[in-house]
């Protein structure tokens, strides 16, 4: 099976300008890989003519797929469209599709009327298809060259995303796929990724050739991935299944889910199974394990809310924790973060409660309680448990991880691992 490559050019000054992170080449680049296809560049040009025929001349001639994205709004600036109905000898034409949704869009939701600029984004060069963009006024475009797919999409990214996955995927998957490539993700936690491999280095050795097995590590947990590619769909699923189990077997002691999800997803399922409830007491983490918890649609049937007591004045007030606690180990402390989630549960009358005290930095560290110090506490009717961990990262990355890491304490207590 021959490889397919993809280059991917990215248009617009303030790319370059390092104003806009480029995000659309890495989800591009995410979702062909997805089906096998390989990205082999990813350029960023300005707004300048010569600077996107040149990209585009070098793409063409190595690739068999183009991806473009930028530079297709109505302004000045937007010179993408124009220049690729030069580059490929053709005029421009209404696509009255277009024109329609646009007049929609600005009738219904905008409710101004229209100028020719915005009329002007319904035309498109009758040498391409058009790729209709039900997420806004600018269409996508597919040319094709020598054989070369070559695709032009908005760089607003919702809309790039929207017509990634709901124009490009499909017609790439039909022209050029004629294999498959599936994956089976599963979550483990409490496991480094290098203690994860000495488990697993049996397994690895022994996997068929066209499955590659990734390990992806993120808030502590590590999540394994098989990727299998092959000609025959349901032979890649059979022999794929039997490797995942295999694999599941291995990690037992420290698997959290065999599915895709995120840890507060995993928990949430758990809740709702058994039908019961938490509630959350955060200093540290300001909400954060509240927003995760109740993030996702259908969260209210476990999640009943929180105390942010970031100040010791509410950690006293509303969650009971003695001062003298306060004074003497102080708020990251084992007893504060217990008294916080016993409180938090008997106030909120839940089966559960996650709390959290720590110093995410980048100051309010002393000798004995380095930065990224945190306990994290959670309890039940019977018992409260807690742990402390040690980051090592930036603020927000240390919120997301003890976020993470309090909900899987959570989730210990709840399947009664701890
Ligand atoms: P529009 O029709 O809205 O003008 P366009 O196709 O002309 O869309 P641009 O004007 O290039 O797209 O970009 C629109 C916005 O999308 C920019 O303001 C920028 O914030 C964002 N954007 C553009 N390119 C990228 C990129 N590669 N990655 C992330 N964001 C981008
Ligand atoms: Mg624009």
């Amino acid at each position: 099976m021959a490889q397919i490559n993809a280059s991917i050019i990215t248009i617009g000054d303030e790319l370059l300008i390092g104003q806009v992170i480029d995000t659309n080449s890495a989800f591009i680049a995410q979702s062909l890989n997805h089906i096998g296809i390989v990205v082999k560049s990813r350029v960023a040009v300005g707004d300048d003519k010569e600077a996107i025929e040149n990209a585009l001349n070098k793409a063409i001639s190595e690739n068999q797929i183009v991806i473009l994205t930028g530079g297709l709004g109505p302004t000045a600036d937007d010179i993408t469209k124009p220049l690729l109905n030069a580059f490929f000898n053709g005029k421009m034409v209404i696509h009255e599709p277009t024109l329609k949704h646009i007049e929609y869009i600005f009738e219904k939701v905008h409710k101004r009327p229209m100028i020719d600029r915005n009329r002007k984004q319904a035309e498109v060069p009758d040498t391409c298809e058009v790729l209709f963009n039900e997420t806004g006024t600018a269409p996508g475009m597919l040319f094709k060259k020598d054989g070369c797919f070559i695709f032009s999409l908005p760089g607003v990214p919702h809309e790039m995303k929207w017509l990634t996955e709901n124009k490009v995927i499909p017609l790439l998957k039909t022209s050029f796929v004629s294999h498959f490539v599936k994956h089976r993700t599963l979550l483990t936690a409490g496991i480094g990724e290098s203690f994860l491999a000495e488990l697993i280095l049996d397994f690895e050795n022994a996997i068929p050739s066209f499955i590659k097995l990734a390990y992806l590590p993120n808030y502590g947990m590590v999540r394994l991935r098989l990727t299998g590619t092959g000609s025959d769909g349901v032979a890649l699923d059979k022999i794929l299944d039997e490797q995942f189990e295999l694999l599941k077997i291995k990690v037992a002691d420290y698997l959290v889910t065999d599915e895709d999800d995120t840890m507060e997803v995993v928990v949430g399922k758990l809740l709702k199974a058994n039908h019961q409830t938490v509630a959350t007491a955060e200093s540290c983490t300001g909400g954060y394990i509240g927003h995760l918890l109740s993030k996702h649609a259908g969260s209210s049937t476990f999640y009943t809310g929180g105390i942010i007591s970031y100040d010791n004045r509410i950690k006293t007030e509303f969650l009971d924790v003695p001062t003298n606690i306060l004074q003497t180990v102080g708020a990251v402390s084992k007893e504060a973060v217990e008294q916080m989630a016993i409180a938090v549960r008997e106030k909120m009358n839940t089966d559960y409660a996650i709390s959290v005290s720590g110093i995410m930095g980048p100051t309010g560290n002393t000798d004995e309680k380095p930065l990224g110090m945190v306990w994290v506490g959670v309890a039940n009717k019977e018992k409260v448990v807690s742990k402390v961990f040690y980051l090592r990262f930036n603020r927000q990355r240390n919120i997301e991880i003890t976020a993470t890491q309090a909900i899987n304490l959570l989730r210990l207590l709840i399947i009664n691992k701890i």
